[in-house]
């Protein structure tokens, strides 16, 4: 039987646009060629080119496309040169976590044969761990709201029980799952700051709590300081780490550098209900409209979303596809064939897509 499922996009800007088009285009063939599942899409316009256009970065009617679909695709949202009359940059792709509660921000961390990373990784050691940045509260919570005054500013962390327990459950439950598949050594990893504040001592206390439920994984404690030099000096140590807003975000860049820079770091923000997926980087206004970005880490993402639609609705078809996909992707990094500038090729946004067309659909 075939399953239908509704993608809402955010096309983004700057080379948002570029990524998107040939990850859709994929997405399509992959339905066109399945008889479990089949996939339509719906445009939500938003971010900075719309704001500088309607004066409105986030419409109304773009949310109520979000809240409808099964699942969101983003590219990148923003532009340092577009931005609202207190100085900040528009970013809706912030307001989408706090809007549909998704709490938790996946950033797998995996370096593949052929992948430039700049660490040396002894034979025998995997890097394959995920890092998961809460995402609606912690140092974020005032974002666009902070008190500035002329002297002094100020920004307020908030942690609170419901959200850490649902993050905290979905982290155990994640290294149940990899377990399951003979990834990663059961083990999730809470990442704090419990020596120095009382916030993440509670943090802690609550992760604590939430471990007892999950008695064949190890519940693991680290600092986040530590945690930096750790995931540069031994990154094969992790499996699942679970951390604060603010934390998750510089660590989740600490775990792109790792594997190489942006190009190939995907990233979904997942919720009870919605969730979102989108490449780690941004909208990089410095190479857009020149037909050079690199598609991977959108195409990356995608596979995450068919990997999450498929075990949510238990349709083995989207798993086996978004496994496809991410093999094409390794394929081509290994053979180091029609790799974008970033990765060290020449290729164009085309070529690389193309190339994954072909690997996948032999066209
Ligand atoms: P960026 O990630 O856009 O770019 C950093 C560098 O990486 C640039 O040199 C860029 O050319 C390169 N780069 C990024 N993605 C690439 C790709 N797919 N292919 C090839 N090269 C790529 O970060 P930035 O310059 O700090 O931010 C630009 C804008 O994006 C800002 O307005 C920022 O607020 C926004 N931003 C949005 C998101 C998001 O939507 N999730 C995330 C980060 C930044």
């Amino acid at each position: 039987m075939t399953k239908a499922f509704e993608i809402a996009v955010f096309q983004g800007d700057g080379i948002g646009p570029e990524i998107m088009a040939p990850t859709v285009e994929i997405l399509k063939k992959f339905s066109d060629a399945s008889d479990r599942y089949s996939l339509t899409f719906a445009d939500a316009p938003a971010g900075a080119a719309h704001y500088a256009v309607t004066g409105d970065s986030f419409p109304d009617e773009s949310l109520k496309v979000a809240k409808r679909a099964d699942a969101i695709l983003l590219s990148a949202m923003g532009l340092p040169d577009v931005r609202y009359p207190d100085g900040t940059e528009i970013s809706p792709q912030i307001d989408l976590r706090k809007k549909l509660t998704l709490f938790a921000g996946v950033r797998p961390v995996t370096i593949k044969p052929g992948q430039l990373s700049p660490l040396i990784i002894p034979e025998g050691k995997e890097i394959d761990f995920v890092l998961i940045r809460e995402s609606t509260e912690g140092l974020f919570y005032t974002q666009g709201c902070g008190e500035v005054g002329q002297d002094e500013a100020r920004e307020t962390l908030l942690i609170t029980r419901d959200i850490s327990e649902k993050l905290f459950q979905f982290a155990f439950n994640l290294a149940r799952s990899r377990k399951l598949a003979n990834r990663g050594m059961s083990k999730v990893t809470c990442v704090d700051k419990a020596n120095v504040f009382r916030a993440f001592a509670f943090f802690r206390e609550i992760f604590d709590q939430q471990a007892r439920d999950f008695p064949d994984i190890v519940a693991d404690h680290a600092y986040v300081d530590a945690t930096a030099l750790w995931m540069v000096q031994k990154p094969w140590d992790f499996d699942v780490l679970v951390t604060e807003n603010m934390f998750g975000d510089i660590l989740s860049d600490l775990g792109a550098g790792l594997m190489g820079g942006l190009g190939l770091a995907p990233s979904a923000d997942i919720g009870l209900e919605h969730a979102v997926f989108q490449p780690c980087h941004g909208s990089a206004p410095d190479i857009a409209g020149q037909g050079i970005s690199n598609p991977l880490a959108m195409i990356l993402s995608a596979a995450m979303m068919l990997d999450w639609l498929g075990i949510k609705h238990e349709n083995s078809a989207m798993v086996e596809d978004g496994n496809r996909l991410r093999a094409a992707v390794e394929g081509l990094v290994f053979s180091r064939t029609a790799l974008t500038r970033d990765l060290g090729g020449s290729a164009t946004t085309k070529d690389t897509s193309d190339a994954i067309s072909k690997a996948i659909f032999g066209q």
